[in-house]
């Protein structure tokens, strides 16, 4: 799969001598505990350099609530571990040129994975029985059901850069997203690795 964030329509207008349109691009939160998107935001003032190609058209850090439509570059952290990750996984992969599975968790499910030697329902035992201070019981409004199992992301939809690390650093992240504008294939195995 092409790791070209240039859209065709950019080169024709390049072509014409008209402005490049920005990238759009989204990051997502599955089941992660946002450290990879806060090693993101550690990008610092580099950020506003990227405002300068880059649309963030959906985002935990954004107003946006659904997924649009199409989107050009997706930073995906987490494990799919509910019913919901699932759902948003596949439209996530349906609307997206170059799908990214940002971080340990959604490479490997790393931490989420923790569960999956238990059943659901004795997380749910322990999650809302045991360890109740009040109102024992599990939900069955708003809290999204879990699947038996957490999983990484490519075992559901392909994946297109697998970007490792916990959380992966800042450098590492701005180096990915500076390589996919400038139209390079990036390497990411000599700037990090799981766990790093
Ligand atoms: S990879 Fe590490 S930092 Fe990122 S969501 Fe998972 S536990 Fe948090």
């Amino acid at each position: 799969m092409s790791t070209d964030l240039t859209p065709p329509t950019a080169r024709s207008d390049a072509e014409r001598g008209e402005p490049k349109p920005k990238v759009k691009a989204a990051t997502v939160w599955l089941d992660g505990c946002s450290g990879c998107h806060m090693s993101f935001l550690d990008i610092d003032e580099r950020l506003i350099e990227l405002a300068q190609h880059i649309d963030m058209v959906y985002s935990p850090l954004v107003d946006p609530k659904q997924f649009p439509d199409h989107v050009d570059v997706a930073l995906v952290e987490g494990a799919v571990s509910s019913e919901e990750d699932l759902e948003k996984i596949k439209r996530i992969r349906k609307h997206t040129s170059i799908l990214i599975a940002f971080g340990d968790c959604a490479v490997t499910a790393n931490v989420p994975s923790m569960r999956n030697s238990f059943s659901v329902k004795d997380v749910y035992q322990r999650g809302y029985f045991e360890t109740a201070t009040r109102r024992a019981g599990v939900p069955d409004q708003v809290v999204p059901k879990l699947l038996p199992q957490a999983r990484p992301i490519h075992e559901y939809v392909p994946v297109d850069v697998f970007l490792q690390g916990c959380p992966p650093p800042a450098d590492v992240i701005y180096g990915l997203l500076t390589d996919l504008l400038a139209g390079r294939k990036p390497n990411l195995t000599e700037h990090t690795r799981f766990g790093r």
